[in-house]
């Protein structure tokens, strides 16, 4: 097993864009995960984009930049 590879905490390794957990099971409007690329987990190279987009991305979008 490759240690690089971790379990998509976002999607909890289903690959699927999740919003909620209701009753339990993953809720959501469907679509792949964008935090692990719907591979259901996460590489160096997933992580460098999520932190990315953390620093940049978020923040603009919470002021309204984007
Ligand atoms: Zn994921």
């Amino acid at each position: 097993m490759d240690d690089k590879k971790e379990t998509c905490r976002r999607c909890a390794g289903t690959g699927a864009f999740i919003t909620r957990i209701e009753n339990g099971k993953p809720k959501g409007p469907g679509g792949i995960c964008f935090r692990c690329a719907g591979k259901g987990y996460q590489t160096d190279a997933d992580h460098k984009r999520n932190d990315y987009y953390d620093a940049h991305i978020m923040p603009a979008r919470v002021m309204g930049l984007i």
